[in-house]
């Protein structure tokens, strides 16, 4: 390969000539080593460091290869990359402790070879929504997912075989050891798929790809997958297809994983095993006993009977055990099914003091209580009792009518019949 006009800065601190071979760099950096030594030369630390940079990237013919390429500006940043080559798979080394202790060899070919025999196709991740019925009754849902297939006209060769050559890039390895400075005397050796040949070490000239894949060794293909979802499945739960992702020449194939995702339903409320649903009773259910049908989400319809004397008081709550969800891998078991009611009084009360006579002499006796039993005394005071209109009372909290009456039995003995505070109670 011809050199372009280069960065030879590093030959030049060892003080050998850039064709310099091995044996002449490792005397060189001795020879300099031994006379910027910091412990014989305390005041030349720096270039203590430089010169033992300058050897651990010239001694390791990936890094002088790609030194001799790009430069130190390449070992930084990851030559002719698109700059994001980097992996996740990088770690740093302190640099600059011992004489002759040069980096290891951790990462030789060997390495590379077998960290991509480990390759593994993508994932795929799709959502599917189900409904509370669904989860209940269980259902075959059956989803397209595209995925990448390995091609079958070069079996994922991506050529005809023996129509590869090594990339140029990496020497054929597949990844390139990029050096960063991250602070004095630390460099960070970072490992970055090589972005030429996307970590196959290998490409393919144009004139020989494969046509049906243009070179890529895999298509995208249409797959019907099968989701079985089984009751007493839940919101967010996935199912996984093992190795029905993308199919990976020289790998495994990755996953598929589907995410059930749970619609609203108009009646039930899930909380575990358990469904929930709101009730409304009128009052004379509510006190006499009521009956009255649910339909379940396996449309079987459920009739519900309260006890005898048995009143539902606003907000109670009652259970009808086992007609919750069926559990999970156990469907034959259920959790409950809890009912919470909401009482509807009459809206307009009760219209006649006739009606209101034979109700009272069906109901316990009502409490009186001691300040009208015993006369509105001197520190007893009758207060009106208004509806609550949140708008109203929101705003001006301070002028409602009980206050200022308030206010002023405080404050005056003056009596006004016609401004005097009764209470109002139901019947108007
Ligand atoms: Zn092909
Ligand atoms: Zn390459």
């Amino acid at each position: 390969m011809a050199r372009r006009e280069k960065d030879t800065r590093l030959y030049d601190i060892l003080g050998v000539n850039p064709e310099a071979n091995d044996a002449e760099l490792k005397k060189a950096y001795r020879k300099m080593a031994m006379k910027y030594h910091p412990d014989k030369n305390p005041d030349s630390g720096d270039k203590f460091k430089e010169i033992s940079f300058a050897y651990d990237v010239l001694s390791d013919p990936e890094k002088r290869s790609t030194y001799d390429r790009y430069g130190e500006k390449g070992l930084r940043e990851g030559a002719g990359g698109g700059g994001s080559g980097f992996d996740a798979d990088l770690f740093s080394q302190i640099f600059g402790g011992g004489l002759f202790g040069g980096f290891g060899s951790s990462f030789a070919d060997g390495g590379g070879r077998s960290r991509r025999q480990q390759k593994k196709g993508g994932d795929l991740t799709h959502d599917l929504k189900v409904s509370l019925r669904d989860l209940y009754n269980g259902r075959t849902a059956r989803l397209q997912v595209t995925r990448n297939a390995i091609c079958t006209a070069c079996k994922g060769k991506g050529a005809k075989s023996g129509a590869t050559r090594p990339c140029n890039a990496c020497d054929g390895n597949g990844v390139r050891i990029f050096l960063r400075q991250i602070g004095i005397g630390m460099i960070q050796q970072v490992r970055a798929k090589c972005s030429d040949c996307n970590g196959e070490g290998v490409v393919i000239r144009e004139r020989d790809r494969c046509r049906g894949c243009q070179g890529r060794k895999v298509v995208k293909q249409n797959k019907k997958i099968e989701v079985h979802v089984d009751k007493g499945m839940t919101d967010g739960q996935k199912i996984s297809f093992r190795g029905e992702g993308d199919q990976e020449p020289d790998g495994e194939p990755g996953d598929v994983f589907i995410t059930l995702r749970l619609t609203k339903h108009d009646m039930f409320h899930r909380q575990g095993n358990d469904l929930h649903i709101q009730k409304s009773v009128s009052l004379p259910e509510a006190l006499c006993g009521c009956a009255f049908n649910i339909v379940h989400l396996d449309e079987r319809q459920l009739l519900v009977n309260t006890c005898e004397g048995q009143v539902i008081t606003p907000g109670s709550q009652f259970v009808i055990e086992g007609e919750g969800m069926p559990h999970y891998r156990s469907p034959f078991e259920k959790g409950n099914l809890l009912v919470k009611f909401d009482v509807v009084f009459p809206p307009n009360g009760f219209q006649s003091a006739a009606q209101l006579k034979v109700l009272e002499s069906h109901l316990p006796p009502r409490l009186t209580p001691a300040a009208t039993a015993s006369g509105l005394g001197e520190d007893t005071e009758e207060v009106v009792l208004l509806e609550f209109d949140k708008e109203a009372h929101g705003r001006s909290r301070h002028s409602s009518s009980s206050h200022r009456a308030a206010y002023r039995g405080a404050g005056s003995d003056e009596e006004d019949d016609d401004d005097q505070p009764t209470v109002s109670c139901a019947q108007q």
